[in-house]
């Protein structure tokens, strides 16, 4: 046994995905890169902003930048323009010592998990759901527990309420949603929060709420509301990956609410947990986003993808609902089997992703994150798939 017997089945769920690369890879290197519609991916295609860059040049000219090691929880100064920008943004006190720069939201989601969780207890996640998030509870030691949505992806609150145990430790929401585009509203949180408070009451054990909010920025009409107000036990996980396109930087950060039960030890927990995975997010990093608080890549560029290729696929025949935020649209496929719609797309050379990858089959996820001439490309490939299995 070569190694460890609990990462046979991680290696191989990752080499289904990797599968599916190589598969897109060689359909590449066949027909040419730009013949190939490629959706599977949530890789921001934006360029960062200019103050972004900008940022890191003045910070690379700058001698006195040390590039060592700092307070594991992040540079104690740019968690204090944080904790600002969070007062603004949130309406909401989150002192800088209750917030922990980490590489990415996988970083924060390690680290919230990693201190809340014990062995064998469960994360409850609305279903679809983002796949990281069995990576993140493996870690844990955690059990990933679904509920699913209504059919527009709305919260179901009765079967979260059903779906929660004792074992129950966390509910963990992904606002707007990889990889359905809802965003909840104020009036879902509030009454989640209600839901978790008589839940915590009647197990007798603390339920908190980790909200997943990477795409918080790249909206369209609507707002993502503030968990802090509907919850005082909530905990916030954020990341520059797609709001500045800094996904390979691997920058974000953790927000625990101070008014949570047992708040500092959280807090304490997971700090110890990032410097045991991490040591501390990237030193330049942390300093450059400081700067920039508040700027975001141009969502109108998202927009205008969202737009395009919702006018070409409604027209074509598919039927979905329409993002709200982040950069994914998740129609239902045609015929109930979404691996072999996947796979007739395929044949269109367009990748996209199986929707029971997500937990929810007969649906198929595209990404937006690909160029404006892919999107119009692609759209006869999409018509021609749909005709070709009714
Ligand atoms: N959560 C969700 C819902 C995501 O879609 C992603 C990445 O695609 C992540 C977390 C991880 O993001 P990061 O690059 O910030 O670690």
């Amino acid at each position: 046994m070569p190694i460890a017997e609990r990462m046979i089945k991680m290696v191989e769920g990752s080499s289904m995905i990797r599968k599916m690369f190589e598969e897109g890879a060689r359909l590449k290197a066949e027909h040419g890169e730009d013949k190939v519609f490629d959706f599977s991916l949530g890789n921001p295609d934006v360029p960062p902003p200019p103050e972004i860059k900008k940022a890191l040049a003045e910070l690379i000219e700058d001698a006195t930048v040390s590039h060592g090691y700092m307070p594991n929880q992040g540079y104690p100064h740019v968690r204090e323009k944080l904790s600002g920008f969070i007062r603004g943004e949130y309406g909401a006190e989150i002192p800088a010592d209750h917030i922990i720069m980490t590489p990415g939201a996988a970083g924060a989601l390690n680290d919230a998990l990693t201190a809340l969780i014990n062995p064998g207890e469960e994360i409850l996640t609305p279903c679809p759901y983002f796949v990281g998030y069995n990576q993140y509870a493996f870690n844990a030691n955690a059990v990933v527990k679904t509920a699913e949505t209504s059919e527009d992806f709305r919260l179901d609150f009765d079967n979260l309420e059903a779906a929660i145990t004792e074992r129950t430790r966390v509910l963990l929401i992904n606002s707007p949603n990889n990889p359905t585009g809802v965003v909840y509203t104020a009036e879902e949180l509030a009454r989640l929060g209600d839901m978790l408070e008589k839940a915590s009451a009647r197990f007798g054990k603390r339920i908190y709420l980790i909200s997943d909010e990477p795409y918080r920025k790249i909206v369209y009409d609507v707002e993502v509301p503030s968990i802090f107000q509907a919850y005082p036990h909530s905990l916030l996980v954020n990341s520059y990956s797609k709001e500045l396109s800094l996904a390979g930087e691997r920058i974000g950060y953790l927000a625990v609410n101070p008014a949570a039960e047992d708040a500092r030890q959280v807090v304490a927990a997971a700090a110890v947990s990032n410097t045991m995975f991490y040591v501390n997010a990237p030193s330049l990093f942390q300093l450059a986003i400081a700067r920039v608080l508040g700027v975001s890549v141009d969502v109108s560029i998202y927009r205008r993808r969202r737009d395009t290729l919702c006018k070409g696929l409604r027209s074509a025949g598919y039927e979905f609902v329409e993002p709200e935020g982040a950069f994914y649209l998740f129609p239902r496929t045609p015929i109930p089997d979404d691996v072999e719609f996947c796979r007739v797309l395929m044949e269109e050379l367009i990748l996209a992703v199986p929707g029971s990858g997500f937990g929810r089959g007969g649906h198929f996820r595209i990404s937006y994150a690909v160029p404006d001439r892919a999107i119009s490309g692609s759209l006869e490939g999409f018509k021609r798939a749909i005709e070709k299995v009714k």
